[in-house]
């Protein structure tokens, strides 16, 4: 696997270099707004630990991390108003996925319904 390279944007995001819209924090994760939303409802959960991607963060991240990960992702999907009507999780991840940052991260999508899950 790819080492973690710290200058990724998110990253970048985390140490406050680059701003973000946030959305929600707790001690693990960090929550904003997608710069290039692709739905009329799209966020971003990231891990504040440095996890490349989903395989290194399912192998590698504590208890509490995966614990508070996935608590955070749940408040946002709440915070969002999107339980109701649904929503998709993306977590794109490495070539074949399409993955752009590397940084381990989970997409929420919502707002509309989003057809077909792959093209
Ligand atoms: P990936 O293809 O890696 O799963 O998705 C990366 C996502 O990060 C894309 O949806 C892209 O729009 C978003 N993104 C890239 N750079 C920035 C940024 O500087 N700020 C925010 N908020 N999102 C970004």
């Amino acid at each position: 696997m790819t080492p973690y390279d710290p200058h990724n944007v998110f990253g970048k995001i985390l140490r406050a270099e680059i701003p973000c819209t946030k959305l929600y924090e707790n001690d693990v994760a960090l929550a904003f707004s997608d710069i290039r939303p692709q739905a009329p409802v799209h966020a971003l959960v990231i891990p504040k630990g440095a996890y490349v991607d989903a395989t290194d963060f399912c192998a590698h991240a504590s208890t509490a991390e995966v614990e508070g990960f996935w608590r955070a992702v749940g408040a946002v999907v709440q915070q969002l108003g999107l339980s109701g009507d649904g929503y998709r999780l993306i977590a794109n991840t490495g070539a074949d996925g399409g993955q752009e940052v590397p940084h381990f991260h989970i997409h929420i999508l919502g707002g509309k319904n989003l057809g077909r899950m792959v093209g």
